[in-house]
């Protein structure tokens, strides 16, 4: 936590000295495509190295897929990417960034009551990025009031995942200044309003769930004294807001939605893994003991793995047996279940697992690095490498993939192979320099080919091109 909080103080303070090049001129009509696409690689650079960032495949992969459903019914053409990254963090919170970046804060996910209202909140996001609200607004400041550097602006909106940070921030009377410029206006939240609304009706959530869920935001701000001040600090929801809403909603329809099992299951997930495990194992009893959770199923799983945090195998799988029978419903149980037996170390079992879960659940990622994780530990490298291979055909931008595959190669001392891998790990990781230095090691490896080294020197070539284009991107 505090290794991080300096390494983003050190950032910030380089952001803050105009290392980054300055924003475009005036003459600019928008910020630039590149520049856009610059800031995205540092904002999700960032996000990789942070410790607050989720790095559960799970649930990251339940958010991208939830996305890409509002993203597909948005007026986004498929070439512009939006990515998501979730930061543990109790607060409400969720915000749009440059570049098609999203930050959800866990604190959002627990306060969603249904899958529709977390999804009304994520289609809003989406909206102020198809609207190109933030370009517009930076846009109109560097014509109107003074030149912002884009450092500055960069600087805020990483501070804006991270509020201790933005106090920070907030010491600067300029950084001050450039932030409530940042703020979108009235005229924007309407607009991103209108159009959510129509992304998330489009995607077949529950429209009523816009209203519900900022309802109920606005209630718990005023009654807690302020649970939710970030959100509403950067999303003012008014009367005209609501009534304007409203109005829209009454055309509609209703529709009644069932809940994905993946959405309660998601939010147990995070439960089981936040604070102190017997804190949670108690809740959690006293929970399905008076049945007063949301879905008891979501429950019994979240005790599951709260006991497999506490190192209660026993007490883990008891409670695993409660909802055994949802393995073909969920592919959260069968990972569950995975859990359990490393756990237990029954390494074969597990194997076994993972093949057959990969039959009901196709390319579900969490099975993928499992199962390559299990042949891993098994010295089975020759069958890591076939299918990570395998995956990488479907999934050629996983840097995760890429990691384990160069671990499967470094445990059979293919050096070249290893490098190369590293260098696909850290370029899907948004770290090209990193990258280019891989790449390097791996032209320079001892059992480097002649044809190996010409198609790492064609590759470094690409990514040294890439980093001159962000370099001289102003
Ligand atoms: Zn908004």
């Amino acid at each position: 936590m505090k290794k991080i909080f300096l390494v983003l103080i050190v950032f910030y303070s380089l952001a803050l000295s105009n290392e980054l090049p300055e924003l475009g001129s005036s003459s600019d009509s928008i910020i630039s495509v590149f520049q856009e696409k610059k800031i995205r690689i540092q904002l999700l650079y960032q996000a990789n190295l942070s410790p607050t960032v989720l790095k559960d495949p799970e649930i990251n992969a339940y958010m991208e897929q939830l996305g890409k459903k509002l993203m597909n019914k948005s007026s986004l053409i498929s070439t512009d990417p939006i990515s998501f990254f979730i930061i543990q963090d109790r607060t409400i919170n969720a915000f749009a960034m440059l570049g098609g970046v999203i930050g959800v804060h866990t604190g959002l996910i627990y306060a969603a009551n249904s899958e529709s209202e977390l999804a009304s909140v994520l289609a809003h996001e989406i909206a102020h990025i198809t609207q190109k609200h933030l370009p517009r607004i930076i846009e109109a400041q560097s014509k109107d009031t003074f030149k912002t550097s884009l450092a500055m602006v960069f600087a805020l909106l990483v501070a804006r995942s991270n509020p201790q940070l933005a106090n920070a921030a907030m010491q600067t009377a300029q950084a001050a200044a450039v932030q409530n410029t940042l703020d979108f206006t009235r005229e924007h939240e309407k607009e991103a309003d209108r159009e959510g609304l129509k992304i998330l009706s489009k995607s077949g959530f529950d429209e009523r769930a816009f209203i519900s869920f900022f309802k109920s935001l606005d209630e718990a701000n005023r009654f807690s004294a302020g649970a939710a001040p970030s959100f509403l600090r950067t999303h003012p929801i008014t009367l005209d807001r609501i009534s304007d809403i409203e109005d829209r909603i009454k055309q509609i329809p209703y529709k009644q939605r069932e809940d994905d099992l993946n959405f309660f299951l998601v939010r147990a997930k995070l439960q089981a893994f936040e604070g102190d495990p017997n804190t949670s194992i108690n809740s959690l009893k006293t929970n399905i003991q008076n049945k007063s959770g949301v879905n008891q199923d979501a429950e019994y799983f979240a005790l599951s793995y709260a006991y497999l945090r506490g190192g209660k195998l026993k007490n883990a799988q008891e409670a695993f047996h409660q909802i055994k029978h949802l393995r073909r419903l969920s592919p959260m149980v069968n990972e569950l279940e995975a859990n359990l037996l490393l756990k237990n170390q029954k390494l074969k079992e597990l194997e076994q697992h993972y093949q057959e879960a990969l039959l009901i659940f196709p390319n579900y990622k969490a099975y993928i690095y499992g199962l390559a994780d299990v042949y891993l530990r098994t010295h089975k490298n020759k069958e890591a490498i076939l299918l990570l291979e395998e995956y990488l055909s479907i999934y050629p931008l996983d840097a995760n993939l890429y990691k384990l595959l160069a671990t499967a190669h470094s445990k059979n001392r293919s050096l070249y192979k290893e490098y190369k891998n590293l260098s696909e790990f850290f370029y899907y990781s948004y770290d090209l320099k990193e990258a280019a230095n891989q790449m390097t090691s791996a032209i320079n490896s001892a059992d480097a080919s002649f044809y190996d080294k010409a198609k790492a020197e064609q590759r470094l070539k690409e990514i040294q091109a890439e980093i001159r284009l962000y370099e001289n991107v102003q």
